[in-house]
């Protein structure tokens, strides 16, 4: 399933596994609807310490049942070899060959055990010593930087290393100042990073929940953003309009500049993301 626009861009959709056997046939839905805009492929997100497993499997298959790429994530952090070797084969033998490796976090209450891997970079070294090029590998990217790194040298440092290791793309944070992707991209590239760092897009919606998510993982609502979008209060509409205004402003900004592609995080809806790419006409 590829992209038939008119450039080489790869346009990419995310989901979680959903919780419920409801959410997951709503999903099946959402896949239908949002497979119509034809992504290069739809990912599949992964708890830490295998906490979803079960059901980002039953994910990646429904989006192979419907007839789409499926590209899952793997977090490594609280895991053991051996379970990432059995589930790198399980995907090998059902034909997927596309990965996005991550470290993860540990969720809190799941107690201290950190496994076998620490960083994101042991993970990509790891899938590559046991599968050689079977899979495509994409890593996470930041352009605000991750929130635990000391500093943002060593954080560019830190992502070097999971290129080196064997990455074949990146997908960044999402994040609503471009400047901060172009800069990044650039310094990257001077560190002799060749690879394609795709843009990660969260269509704005909903204040609370973004607000939420922004502050835990480091991207920056920048003030004129959230100033508005607080103003709205409980008025739902206002808060989309402008959310999406936002959203598909950033988007073509990112493609002007030279973005290789965009990865929507579709929080499983498909309207927000569909109307992003309808106007842009991706
Ligand atoms: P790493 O690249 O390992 O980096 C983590 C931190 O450690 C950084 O501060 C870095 O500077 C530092 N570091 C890295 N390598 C080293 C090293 N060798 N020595 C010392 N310090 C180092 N989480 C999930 O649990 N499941 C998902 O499915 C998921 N999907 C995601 C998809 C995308 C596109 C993105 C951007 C994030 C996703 N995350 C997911 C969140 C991600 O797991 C967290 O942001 C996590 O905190 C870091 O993961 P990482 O792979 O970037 O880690």
């Amino acid at each position: 399933m590829k992209n038939t626009g008119q450039d080489d861009k790869v346009y990419s959709i995310e989901f979680f596994p959903p919780k419920t056997v409801e959410g997951r046939e709503k999903l099946k839905n959402t896949i239908k609807d949002l497979g119509k805009l034809n992504p290069r492929y739809f990912s599949v997100t992964f708890g830490a310490g295998g906490s979803t497993q079960q059901g980002t499997l039953e994910t990646v298959f429904d989006i192979q049942e419907a007839g789409f790429d499926a590209a899952p994530h793997l977090s490594c952090i609280g895991s053991k070899k051996k379970d990432l070797r059995d589930l790198l084969n399980t995907y090998i033998d059902r034909g997927i060959n596309r990965i996005v490796a991550l470290r993860g976090d540990i969720p809190s209450g799941m107690g201290g055990d950190a496994g076998e891997f620490r960083y994101a970079n042991e993970l990509v070294e790891f899938i590559r010593k046991e599968t050689g090029d079977h899979f495509y590998i994409e890593v996470a990217a930041y352009p605000e930087f991750h929130p635990q790194a000391p500093n943002a040298a060593t954080d560019m440092k830190n992502f070097v290393r999971k290129v080196k290791a064997g990455a074949d793309s990146a997908i960044t944070q999402y994040f609503y100042n471009p400047e901060a992707y172009f800069r990044f991209v650039d310094e990257a590239a001077g560190l002799g990073v060749d690879i394609p760092v795709f843009a990660g897009i969260m269509p704005i919606t909903n204040f609370e929940q973004l607000a939420r998510f922004s502050d835990t993982c480091g991207a920056e609502i920048p003030r004129w953003i959230r100033k508005r979008l607080e103003g709205y209060g409980n008025d739902i509409e206002s808060i989309r309009n402008f959310g999406m205004e936002v959203t598909i402003d950033l988007c073509r900004t990112l493609i002007k500049g030279g973005a290789p592609g965009l990865h929507f995080f579709s929080m499983n809806q498909a309207g927000p993301t569909t109307a992003i790419w309808k106007a842009l006409d991706l």
